[in-house]
């Protein structure tokens, strides 16, 4: 059921075709593809290199899928190059994923040695990455920055969220991470103070163009979930809670089922709604199986709970779901951004979503959804059975939810972001991105002292003694 889908790519480019960014003209104007076609000009066949550990399954393949070809569309030589590693690899990067985003578990001294930093040497030894800007996701490939293979102004993009970084394990990264060019973000608050690089804020984004994010008529919708509805003996009148997500533990789908079912002894029966969750694996995910049967669990034979694992026509299914859903729920206890909210809110379905990380930048209480915690299982079962009984509010969120994902969250915007920052490090423009969020007191000093570029810092106590030495000179 678990099954790798991303062999036959591993430890290569992932080749794809550039993409006619006209064509997103129709979702976000003509002014903002013109501006990006202006601010790409002159970064015509200038390489803009793509690390990351998986080319299927999870947010950042999902949006590589789109960045390159939309980059290569404008110009850009992008690629993107996918690390190769064991099972033992994924088994330690996992845990980092996890001990970044808070929860505390044993790792060993063996297992950072040997399954991390060797494997990240191998790759290294056998690809040569090279570009103007390179962009190294995630921890997982973190460490390849010092193996000396990688060549360009290198820039690591952190997807996850790391305000609750365990100290153990970022004390082990950061060393590694002070030695890029900058870092990006999704949020100010995932930024820890002892990082001494520029860092940028960045928004994930979803693909209008990928089947997944048509914007469905109903019977459009219910024809593509037809065969599955059938094949579980799905009733499409009756009302759909929906959430779709890998199964990890931070996701959070035991409670969106326990809500679920307080929620059903408390809505009048002939309501009758239905929960369907939709999950599948990344290969760089070695707990969903064991989290999937935990899930199992907690359904207990509940007929009116459905929990689907790597449906066929995944893209095509995932929309339509979404599309027809009365209310989508994604209460993460952890999440670097969420793009299934995103998702779920550009085919106008109302949003609960947990304050959390991303979510709570997506997801705006009382206007596109709801905002609840994501350990109050009372509220959320509350949340659900609001929007079940209430089609004016619903309908007026779902509509407010397609314009907020326009503004914030569509391909132009992030890709808007990297071509500025691909600007600046090339020296094109030496205005400081908007969306930096450190500021320029090191570089000031630096650049005055020696004339040439060094990155700025944000540690307090270095500033202050270099402002004391800055002012000693003057
Ligand atoms: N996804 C999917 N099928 C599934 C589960 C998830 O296509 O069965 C997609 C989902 O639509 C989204 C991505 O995988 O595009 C998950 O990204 P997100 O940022 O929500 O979570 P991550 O997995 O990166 O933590």
């Amino acid at each position: 059921m678990f099954d790798d889908r991303s062999k036959g790519y591993k430890n290569q480019f992932v080749p794809l075709d550039p993409i006619d960014v006209d064509l997103y003209k129709p979702f976000v104007g003509q002014k903002i593809i013109d501006e990006l076609k202006w601010l790409a000009a002159p970064l015509e066949n200038k390489v803009w290199a793509n690390v990351n550990s998986t080319c299927v399954g999870g947010g950042v393949a999902e949006m590589l899928q789109s960045i390159i070809p939309f980059a290569k569309g404008l110009g850009v030589d992008c690629r993107w190059f996918v690390i190769e590693g064991s099972d033992e690899f994924f088994v330690v990067t996992k845990k980092f994923h996890n001990l970044l985003q808070g929860v505390d578990q044993p790792i060993s001294m063996e297992e950072i040695f040997h399954a991390y930093l060797d494997t990240l040497h191998e790759n290294t030894h056998k690809t040569t990455i090279v570009g103007h800007m390179v962009t190294v996701h995630d921890p997982q490939p973190a460490a390849m920055l010092m193996s000396g293979n990688i060549y360009g102004h290198i820039l690591w993009r952190c997807h996850i969220d790391t305000s609750q970084a365990s100290r153990r394990i970022w004390r082990f990264l950061v060393p590694y991470i002070n030695h890029y060019h900058g870092a990006i973000f999704t949020s100010p608050e995932f930024v820890k103070s002892d990082l001494q690089i520029p860092t940028y804020e960045i928004n994930p984004c979803i693909d209008p163009l990928k089947q997944k994010n048509k914007q469905y008529k109903r019977e459009e919708a219910l024809s593509i979930l037809s065969d599955l509805f059938n094949e579980h003996n799905v009733d499409s009148d009756r009302p759909i809670v929906a959430a779709v997500s890998r199964y990890d533990i931070h996701k959070n789908q035991k409670r969106i089922i326990q809500a679920f079912k307080l929620m059903k002894e408390n809505i009048p029966s002939k309501i009758k709604p239905l929960l369907i969750m939709i999950g599948n694996s990344a290969s760089d995910d070695p707990e969903g199986a064991a989290m999937y049967q935990t899930i199992l669990d907690e359904v207990g034979g509940d007929k009116d709970i459905h929990t689907w694992v790597n449906v066929e026509n995944n893209n095509e299914v995932v929309g339509a779901l979404m599309n027809v859903a009365t209310c989508f729920v994604h209460v993460s206890t952890k999440e670097g951004f969420g793009l299934v909210v995103s998702e779920a809110m550009w085919q106008g379905t109302p949003v609960i979503g947990s304050r959390i990380g991303g979510i709570k930048k997506q997801v705006i209480n009382g206007q596109t959804g709801y905002i609840v915690e994501p350990s109050d299982v009372d509220k959320i079962a509350k949340r659900m059975k609001t929007l079940l009984e209430n089609k004016l509010e619903r309908e007026q969120m779902g509509k407010n939810g397609i314009e907020h994902v326009r503004e914030n969250f569509l391909l132009p915007n992030l890709i808007k972001r990297y071509v500025i920052l691909m600007r600046y490090y090339l020296e094109i423009d030496n205005k400081l991105p908007e969306f930096r969020m450190n500021d320029l007191a090191y570089k000031e000093i630096m650049s005055a002292l020696y004339g040439r570029t060094v990155w700025p810092i944000t540690s307090d106590h270095l500033k202050k003694r270099l402002e004391a030495i800055w002012d000693g000179l003057r």
